[in-house]
């Protein structure tokens, strides 16, 4: 197998390795190395096509209601940023207009069973409702949006702005990027702060504290601040030491629970870190990266067999890491497609 040059790194005249890592990047390897191998290092078929890697030839249908549930927000609070408050109508619209676009109701076929239990478009337009009730018309009065996907940290115009350096060390220079759901002013606080939309089953009590320690939290705040710097109508704001994770639960939590105490559809999580804390972040995300160089430079991509039954259904190369060696390749073949790789240009810069 030849390991092709990536976007996600280059070599420096000085013999050291530049990345760019966004959280999903440096959190694959982190989960696990082989994982990261399938997903990000690829293999060039021919010496003419550029490399491809591995990804599921389906769309978990848990994973397309998070993708769906980020678009009604984006455009929820688009429509804020542009100085409209969004009604009941346009939240049915939205919901509506996503799951078409999103092309949900293949699912219904492929996953009946979670299809009926999320209840299909007409469950959609009701979160949607059930957020505007609790959340729209309070986010409006108390927040300034300043924008919703605004990717950071890559060099994509001619406008000079650079790209978000990270730290270096002997082996490594780090540059980091990202994208946040929305981007904010809490007018109580008068402080910027990064948002994300996050979807889960149901919210129980551990979800407070299921932010932090958390790789993306932090790394959003740290990114945060840097863009503070390039913004503009933000005089006198405050950087941010928190962020926002509005959570919400997929599945409508029943009015007659067991225990008499119904569980909420969406629960807003403040995940904060001192200077010290990010500090930490920052110096693990280039430790990291140090170790990543090793994986490469010695093309050793050990198995982390404590992840394989993490993720929604455990992971989905499961079926190919407990098989002989000598059989992976073909069942790579079989069950995955082979896509384009990770590109560290495809977002947005600020
Ligand atoms: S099944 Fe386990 S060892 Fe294999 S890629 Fe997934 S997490 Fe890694």
């Amino acid at each position: 197998m030849t390991i092709p040059t990536h976007n996600f790194y280059e070599i420096l005249p000085d013999g050291r390795y530049r990345f760019r890592v966004d959280n999903l990047l440096i959190n694959d390897f982190n989960t696990c190395d082989r994982y990261f191998m399938f997903r990000h290092m690829g293999q060039r078929i021919a010496d003419s096509e550029a490399p491809v890697v591995w990804a599921s030839k389906t769309l978990n249908i848990k994973i397309a209601l998070g993708q769906w549930w980020s678009s009604v927000m984006e455009r929820t609070y688009d429509q804020m940023a542009r100085g409209s408050l969004p009604t009941e109508h346009h939240m049915w619209r939205f919901a509506t207009d996503a799951w078409q676009d999103d092309s949900m109701e293949a699912f219904a076929k492929s996953d009946p069973e979670v299809f009926e239990k999320f209840g299909g478009v007409d469950g959609a337009r009701a979160m949607a409702l059930e957020y505007w009730e609790a959340f729209v018309r309070q986010h409006w009065n108390s927040w300034r949006i300043l924008g919703s996907e605004l990717g950071f940290g890559w060099r994509t115009d001619d406008q000079g702005r650079p790209e978000m350096y990270l730290g270096e060390d002997d082996k490594v220079v780090v540059y980091y990027g990202g994208k946040p759901d929305l981007e904010l002013v809490d007018m109580a606080q008068n402080m910027l702060m990064p948002l994300d939309h996050k979807t889960k089953d149901q919210i129980d009590s551990s979800v407070a504290s299921s932010f932090k320690p958390h790789p993306q939290t932090a790394g959003y705040i740290w990114a945060t601040r840097e863009m503070l710097k390039h913004m503009e109508n933000v005089e006198g704001v405050k950087p941010p030491t928190k962020c926002v994770i509005m959570v919400a639960a997929r599945f409508r939590p029943t009015d007659k629970p067991r225990k008499g105490v119904r569980k909420p559809r969406f629960m807003p999580v403040y995940p904060s870190y001192s200077e010290a804390e990010i500090e930490e972040w920052r110096v693990s995300v280039v430790e990291k990266c140090r170790r990543l160089r090793d994986a490469i430079e010695r093309n050793v991509w050990i198995p982390r067999e404590s992840a394989c039954h993490l993720f929604y259904h455990g992971c989905m190369f499961l079926r190919v890491c407990s098989t002989p060696p000598n059989m992976r390749e073909h069942i790579l073949q079989a069950d995955f497609q082979r896509v384009a790789p990770w590109q560290p240009y495809d977002v947005e810069e600020i």
